[in-house]
């Protein structure tokens, strides 16, 4: 049997979870598909901390689903919310959007250049191509699409039926400070919107006017936005009255009407009960008094439902994205993590940590080291010696019930691969030439069986290393560091440049340059650490300093055997003044 079809025996937090939502599902809705909820609201670039928010409900029902049980993912689109404002630094917008402020996120053109009709689908697209490639399965639900079809019409009357029941669990609420939406959002915005105080409240739950209090919000049928006051209802006709601040007003019948919404702290336990939703997990913000998971357990039950299983998640960090490529309004977006690393790694991340742990995704040096981690865990699952936890966490990664992800062929090390991009800056054939000679007994046939990890390094050194600390091979040698050369700084290059041919391969040049100062020191090139003396590391390091100062006029750089395999044994006598 594959690794990847087998549901992990283990206990990691996914399985824990899956024991509980396929628990608490048979006893809600016997013999029904399980179904697990997450929200996106495709306002601007999908911030990669809200992957979290699909994650966390997707590896939950893939291991439901490697169980044989029936499980729906549900991404609700939260496309029909109002266009809050307009983010700074997206290609093909400038202020002038600012005039669609207050219309459904659907109804706002798309960014100039966009191949969509509209943001929201936009927006979606990028995030969807993302999740296409990380296997996550799911349904996609547009609230554009129910509410304008209608869908929620039965539930839009219960509401304005029952306005006096969520009107009396809102009021508990109404002093306390308003917490933000539902989805992770950068901290600027939060901001903002604690800014607008009450402002932001009474937009979430609903506002009492004259009239009293309406859960729902009529888009204007003149301006399209909801810059809407309800000022009369009645439950028997279902007619509402409304005026808004363009001037405009009517009255429309809630029966027929399909041009407004529920507030947003109603909206969204209406919908946990219209599709049964048993797991929904959302952001810390929402472990506050008020917060809309908390109000939504009240107001759940008007609607006759259950609040689903709902762990609060930590948000995810990011830490040294670069500001050159954050292109999409200076936001990391998933489709920029899968730039610089492959689906399974992204996965993992979110596989390995439990959801009240927060981490943060690496774009700086430390993928090199998570890479290495990455390696080290799929080399003990290959050779049987990975502990039960760390096998889970591997398996949630590499693939989904529905079988594995593409990999590559030939995992070679990203740190090595990237080490080879920074010096060749991509070109194909020189690339192929020193991958090629890393391990000449298994020679490279081609730049395929490395791709597309060999890309994802490649798309990491040109987007995220910034230009003053890429490597730059010295065209000519530094004659007067060579002239400087004392006789053991003259033996020990000697000794290297004596060496090269017989091994020119990664594993024969680490063993060389490790073995220079040594045999200098008149021990064996093999000689392990425990037979040598502790200053042997110091002179180590003092010759790895000058080969460096050599080849790329610097103290560090690329581990030393990548380094001089990618310059090439011609250009390394050169310069070392052979
Ligand atoms: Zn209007």
């Amino acid at each position: 049997m594959s690794i990847v079809a087998q549901s992990t025996e283990t206990t990691d937090w996914v399985s824990r979870y899956a024991d509980e939502v396929i628990e608490e599902s048979e006893r809600r809705a016997p013999g029904k598909p399980v179904v697990v909820a997450s929200g996106l609201s495709p306002s601007g670039p999908i911030h990669l901390g809200n992957l979290r928010e699909v994650m966390t409900p997707h590896l939950v029902a893939d291991e439901i689903r490697r169980r044989g049980h029936q499980v729906r993912h549900l991404i609700s689109w939260d496309d029909y919310d109002r266009y809050r404002k307009v983010p700074a630094g997206v290609p093909g917008v400038d202020a002038s959007w600012a005039e669609h402020i207050g219309k459904p996120l659907t109804s706002v053109p798309a960014p100039a250049g966009s191949a969509y009709p509209n943001w929201a689908e936009h927006f979606k697209a990028a995030m969807t191509r993302a999740l296409d490639e990380m296997g996550v399965e799911y349904d996609g639900i547009s609230q554009t699409e129910q509410y304008t079809s209608g869908a929620y019409r039965e539930q839009i009357l219960f509401a304005m039926k029952h306005r006096g029941d969520i009107d009396a669990v809102l009021a508990q609420y109404r002093t306390k400070k308003a917490p933000a939406k539902k989805s992770q959002k950068p901290v600027d915005e939060a901001e903002l919107e604690a800014a607008e105080g009450s402002g932001a409240a009474s937009e979430d739950d609903g506002s009492s006017g004259s009239a009293g209090y309406f859960p729902y919000k009529p888009y204007c049928t003149a301006c399209q936005k909801d810059l809407t006051t309800v000022t009369s209802y009645d439950d028997a006709s279902t007619e509402l009255a409304y005026t808004c601040q363009c001037g405009h007003a009517e009255t429309v019948a809630l029966s027929e009407f399909n041009g407004g919404k529920l507030v947003w702290k109603v909206d969204w336990p209406m919908r946990w009960a219209y599709e049964g939703v048993i797991f929904e997990p959302s952001g810390v913000d929402h472990s506050s008094p008020g917060s809309s998971f908390q109000v939504g357990g009240q107001i759940v039950g008007i609607f006759g439902g259950k609040q689903p299983i709902g762990p609060m998640y930590a948000f995810v960090g990011i830490s040294g994205m670069a500001k050159m490529s954050s292109s999409k309004g200076g936001v990391p977006t998933p489709a920029d993590a899968l730039q610089i690393m492959e689906p399974q790694l992204l996965r993992w991340l979110y596989a390995r940590r439990r959801p009240n742990q927060s981490f943060k995704i690496a774009f700086d040096q430390e993928i090199q080291r998570l890479y290495d981690e990455w390696d080290k865990l799929a080399a003990k699952v290959a050779d049987g010696t990975v502990l039960p936890a760390d096998a889970a966490a591997y398996l949630r990664a590499v693939g989904t019930a529905a079988g594995e992800l593409p990999r590559t062929p030939r995992p070679l090390p990203y740190r090595t691969l990237a080490s080879v991009a920074d010096i060749t800056a991509g070109a194909e054939d020189q690339t192929l030439r020193i991958l090629s000679e890393l391990d000449p007994t298994q020679p490279l046939t081609s730049l395929d069986e490395v791709r597309p990890r060999l890309d994802r390094a490649e798309a990491w050194i040109s987007t995220q290393v910034p230009a003053e600390a890429r490597t730059v091979v010295r065209d000519s040698p530094d004659t007067e560091l060579l002239a400087s050369l004392d006789e053991q700084g003259r033996e020990s290059l000697r000794l290297l440049l004596d060496g090269l041919d017989e091994h020119w391969s990664l594993d024969g040049l680490t063993h060389l340059v490790y073995g220079v100062p040594k045999v200098q020191a008149g021990f064996s090139p093999d000689a392990t650490p425990k037979e040598l003396p502790s200053e042997i590391k110091g002179a180590q390091r003092s010759f790895f300093a000058l080969l460096y100062r050599l080849l790329v006029s610097r103290d560090t750089g690329p581990r030393l055997p990548t380094l001089l395999l990618a310059v090439g044994a011609d250009r390394v006598r050169k310069l070392l003044g052979a």
